[in-house]
């Protein structure tokens, strides 16, 4: 089946991509094959041990450490990292670790013009987009600007295989979900079309095999791959209502960003399904299931990925106020997005059904 569509437009950033394992190891000439000389670093306070790291490695070419990623890129964070930034003189931003703290060194890019080396150590995509998601008095806004994309990025399996099973396998459906999106995204390519395949493929086949055994390099640089077409996808076509919820329920509500895309996923692509199945159709191939939404639903449950938003912290009061947020502006959507048939998703998902799958658009409402 070809995936040629009578027009379109693709996009492609300009960044150089490396996969290796051990890759971190070369920070130091990737630093001066970029002209820096005072580059900060940037991660969380749990990965204070990695910049320690990094930072032996590159010696006085590290003129200053941020440990303080947080979830969800708070503004004011953002804000504080900028001015360290610019107190020490940094030439170069670097991102040592998961969405959050590529989104911190995103956010400071944005703000002092700085280029970026990114090295993610989830499968979340982040790095390889021109996309920010900020959150300022309990809302999260995104903005799309070339100016955040990361300049280099070096995939090192080794980084990966120190994730935690249940990380493992929320990061690897939050990647998967882009691709999935990406599927029916009214301006997708053939290009971003054949990635988003290859990217689930490549989860597909590797998320069972790290889970079964987390050092297998091998395995772990299988879906380092995916998340990098996973996010390369998220980076060009716009994403719809799996996305719209997600981000809902993360940046009003606090929800985990990895464990809420697992939870959601399957619910969102069975609502869209019913409206697009030929589109989602390649998806269900691969996983050998009649629907894509049910492929997706027993890889998680075989996972262990956890599947009720009970289990993260959202009480059923809130479920109300939620789908109005969701069906308020809502991104473009494959389906009409109603209020009640999304508070009824949302009710599935709180409960940790498994998700339904209806047989007509009209069947609802
Ligand atoms: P994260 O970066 O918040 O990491 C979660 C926790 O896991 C942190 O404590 C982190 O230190 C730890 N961690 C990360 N890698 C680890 C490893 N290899 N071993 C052990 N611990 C590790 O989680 P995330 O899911 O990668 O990122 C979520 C954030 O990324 C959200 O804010 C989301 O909005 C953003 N995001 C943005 C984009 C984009 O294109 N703008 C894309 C995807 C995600």
């Amino acid at each position: 089946m070809s995936f040629f569509l009578s027009e379109f437009t693709a996009r492609s950033a300009a960044n150089r991509t490396r996969f290796k394992p051990g890759v971190r190891r070369e920070l130091a000439q990737e630093i001066d094959l970029a002209g820096a000389r005072r580059a900060l670093l940037l991660t969380t306070p749990e990965q204070a041990a990695l910049a320690g790291e990094l930072a032996a490695i590159c010696g006085d070419r590290i003129a200053g450490r941020f440990a303080g990623a947080v979830m969800h890129t708070p503004v004011e964070v953002s804000e504080r990292a900028a001015a360290h930034a610019r107190e020490i003189g940094a030439d170069l931003l670097v991102a040592a670790g998961g969405g959050s703290t590529i989104g911190l060194a995103k956010a400071v890019a944005l703000r002092t013009g700085l280029p970026q080396i990114a090295i993610p150590t989830t499968y979340a995509g982040s790095e390889a987009t021109p996309i920010l998601g900020q959150t300022e008095n309990g809302m999260k806004t995104t903005l799309t600007d070339a100016r955040v994309q990361p300049d280099v990025i070096l995939y090192d399996a080794e980084l990966v295989a120190t994730l935690p099973p249940g990380m493992t396998v929320t990061s690897g459906l939050n990647a998967m979900a882009h691709a999935v999106e990406g599927l029916y995204a009214r301006d997708r390519s053939p290009i971003s079309t054949m990635m988003a395949l290859e990217g689930v493929r490549a989860f597909h086949e590797g998320l069972p095999r790290v889970m079964q055994a987390p050092d297998d390099l091998q395995a772990r640089g299988l879906t380092l791959y995916g998340a990098w077409l996973c996010g390369t996808v998220l980076g060009q076509v716009g994403m719809a209502l799996h996305h719209k919820l997600c981000h809902t329920l993360g940046g009003t509500f606090g929800l985990p960003h990895a464990e809420t895309h697992a939870v959601i996923l399957p619910h969102a692509i069975a609502y869209n399904e019913a409206a697009v199945p030929d589109l989602l159709a390649p998806v269900a191939r691969i996983f050998g299931t009649d629907s894509a939404a049910a492929g997706i639903h027993d890889l998680a449950a075989r996972l262990g990925a956890p599947l009720a938003l009970r289990d993260l912290g959202l009480a059923q009061s809130d479920l109300d106020r939620a789908a109005d947020l969701a069906a308020a502006n809502p991104y473009w959507n494959p389906r009409e997005i109603r209020r009640d048939p999304l508070r009824r998703l949302l009710q599935a998902a709180w409960n940790g059904d498994a998700p339904q799958i209806p047989n007509h658009c009209q069947e609802e409402e």
